[in-house]
């Protein structure tokens, strides 16, 4: 995709010419920070945004969907772009550690950037429902990792009150801050495509991610960098479906584990954004998660993690609904290197195991 001339300017301007600043540098008019603040980047944001013809095709009517991959940002998901502002703000403010709960992706994402920041990061998580590859993060990059025998909602129940007791900075998305940082993935939306979409698919666990989007859609809007505004398409998993179905879920339970959230912090923000863009929310099943997890690998060479997954599937689910040439973005919310044990469980590929190693039998198998 072309960049835009504005993109250009600021890859002129960062000291080394093709290097994209990170989205503090790159968004800064936007953004609530001053010269005063230190900023911790690891050069997030600029993810591509990817045509999908395999899912245009299944939909027709001329409709054109494209992929948002932020599984491609430094810590392979879209919360680094929070991130980078709330440690920012944090360092700004002097802080000397952080503390989230996780479903996996906030605590590798808080654990990378307050280590670059020079903070102790503590991260609070579910034992037993996060991906590998998340916890492994979380490990390498030095975070003190507390897992905690109940699910996401304890936790965060359990981080909001020890940040305000207990002089430590709280970075999960009830961290203004961190909205702020996500948003951006709106605007370069816009800038790629030279307007809004006409619909945004994005899954919802804490719902941050949708409010963020909605934000930086009206602010271009409101701006004329868009002509439109999308309509807010929120996916949940159903057994974790706190926003379809309006009530908390007390035992949530999906193969999506970063989704599998049942009382969602920011779900009046979410059901604002919904009723001021006519969106709608709606759920899918495990298995057409997994079903459009695997269409994605498959058929288009992109690996997402499940839960990135539901945004694909809920537009599958849906797509009599679309209007003809739509223009359509579904947000892939993370890598799917995070969740390897989801991979290798969930693939139609051929497996040929404890093979002789000599060129006959391998031609052999292979069919010859
Ligand atoms: C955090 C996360 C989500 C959910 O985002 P919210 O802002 O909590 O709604 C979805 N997918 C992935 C991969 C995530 O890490």
């Amino acid at each position: 995709m072309a960049l835009t001339e504005r993109i250009k300017g600021i890859f002129k301007k960062s000291r080394n010419q093709n290097k994209w600043p990170g989205l503090i540098e790159a968004y800064r008019p936007w953004l609530p920070v001053s010269a005063k603040t230190p900023v911790i980047s690891l050069q997030e944001g600029a993810t591509p945004l990817i045509p999908v013809d395999s899912i245009s095709k299944r939909i027709q009517k001329g409709v054109r969907v494209y992929v948002k991959y932020d599984g491609l940002n430094p810590t392979g998901s879209f919360k680094d772009r929070g991130m980078t502002m709330a440690i920012s703000k944090a360092k700004e403010a002097g802080c000397e550690a952080i503390i989230c709960a996780s479903t996996g992706n906030t605590s590798a994402s808080a654990a990378a950037y307050a280590k670059r920041g020079g903070m102790r990061a503590f991260v609070l998580i579910p034992d037993g429902y996060v991906a590998q590859g998340k916890l492994a993060q979380a490990l390498v990059y030095g975070a003190e990792v507390l897992a905690i025998k109940g699910n996401f909602d304890i936790a965060l129940k359990i981080v909001q009150d020890i940040s305000k007791k207990y002089p430590i900075t709280l970075v999960n998305s009830v961290n203004p801050y961190r909205l702020q940082g996500q948003k951006t993935a709106a605007f370069e939306i816009i800038e790629n495509l030279g307007t809004a979409p006409d619909w945004l698919c994005i899954p919802m666990g804490n719902a941050g991610n949708i409010s963020a989007y909605w934000m930086g859609f009206k602010e271009y809007f409101q701006a004329k960098k868009s002509n439109k505004l999308p309509r807010m398409m929120g996916f949940q998993a159903k057994g974790s479906a706190p926003l379809v179905f309006d009530k908390t879920i007390e035992t949530p339970e999906t193969i999506a584990t970063a989704i599998r959230i049942g009382n969602p912090v920011n779900k009046e923000k979410a059901k604002k954004a919904k009723k001021e863009s006519q969106g709608e929310f709606n759920y899918v099943t495990d298995s057409e998660i997994i079903e459009a997890y695997k269409i994605l690998g498959q058929e288009e060479g992109i690996f997402c993690e499940p839960a990135s997954a539901a945004s694909i599937a809920g537009l599958l689910k849906i797509k009599d609904k679309i209007p003809e040439n739509s223009q359509i973005v579904c947000v892939l919310t993370g890598n799917g290197l995070k969740d390897p044990e989801c991979a290798i469980k969930n693939n139609d590929s051929i497996f040929h195991q404890n093979l002789n190693p000599n060129i006959d039998s391998i031609a052999k198998t292979m069919g010859f």
